[in-house]
């Protein structure tokens, strides 16, 4: 479902991804680990087209993201292609980003309305299911700052699922939580994966999560992928020295 091939981003001379080839299957759910400034979230921000790549391509469900095809050429995306293909891709972030103007029903719907043209009718009829589903049916009428980080955060979650996207990308959901809220907001997450077909790709630091959730785990280091494999093989048995180093400083 998702594609990198030979993606090279920099930062005037910080090369941040070297020539990363890597994909993802649909319905899989991926998580990338890995040290602080190897370019785990820069992946997630290319995808979210909030940065473009200095060389390779990135497809989302067969269709470039950042480029299109022209008489058998790639030349770069118009805005609009590239919006219609960032439609499929749904993202949580690290800071909540609420509308804080809007009451949490309205968080959830004012996407499918407005991008998607759903009629209000049904997309309220969908993100009321979407707040029952992450567990805040009975929040629908309040403001952002009248809940928890942890309740924002879920409310996250559903805002991007309204908008049925193919691939949820997840960047660091619950590293601006307080301890005791970041449970709540990981089951939800544990739930999706396990009963829903979302593609997921996840940036996290919590290694128990990307434990339960994972068909495959990347080990990142200085822009590249030194290690994948099954959650069980990486966190028991990794083979790269690099890999060993960083799960015994975060386990
Ligand atoms: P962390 O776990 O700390 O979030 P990360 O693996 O997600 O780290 P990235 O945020 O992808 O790392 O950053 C990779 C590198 O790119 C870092 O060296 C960072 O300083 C650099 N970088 C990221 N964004 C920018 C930017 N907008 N301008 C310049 N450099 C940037």
């Amino acid at each position: 479902l998702i594609r990198f091939d030979n993606v090279t981003k920099r930062f005037g001379t910080n090369t941040v991804l070297d020539n990363l080839d890597f994909t993802v299957a649909s319905g899989k759910h991926v998580t990338l680990i890995g040290p602080s400034g190897s370019g785990k979230t820069t992946i997630l921000r290319l995808l979210m087209t909030l940065l473009r790549p200095e060389e390779g391509t990135i497809t989302v469900d067969g269709d470039y993201l950042t480029h299109e095809s022209k008489n058998g050429k790639l030349i770069p995306a118009g805005e609009k292609h590239t919006r219609e293909v960032r439609k499929k891709i749904g993202m949580v972030f690290q800071q909540f980003n609420l509308f804080p103007n809007m009451r949490v029903l309205r968080n959830v719907t004012e996407a499918p309305v407005h991008v998607l043209g759903m009629g209000k009718e049904e997309a309220e009829e969908r993100a009321r299911g979407l707040l029952d589903l992450v567990g805040l049916g009975d929040k629908c009428d309040a403001y952002p700052t009248q809940l928890s980080g942890g309740q924002q955060q879920r409310v996250a979650i559903a805002r991007a699922l309204a908008m049925r996207p193919q691939v949820l990308l997840l960047d660091e959901v619950t590293s601006a939580l307080d301890p005791e809220l970041v449970a709540g907001v990981l089951d939800v997450l544990r739930d999706l994966a396990h009963t829903t077909d979302i593609t997921m790709l996840c940036v996290t630091h919590e290694m128990n999560f990307a434990r339960d959730i994972s068909d495959d785990v990347l080990m990142f280091d200085a822009g590249r992928v030194i290690e994948s494999g099954p959650p069980e093989k990486i966190f028991s048995d990794p083979e790269h020295e690099r890999t060993r180093e960083f799960l015994s400083a975060v386990l």
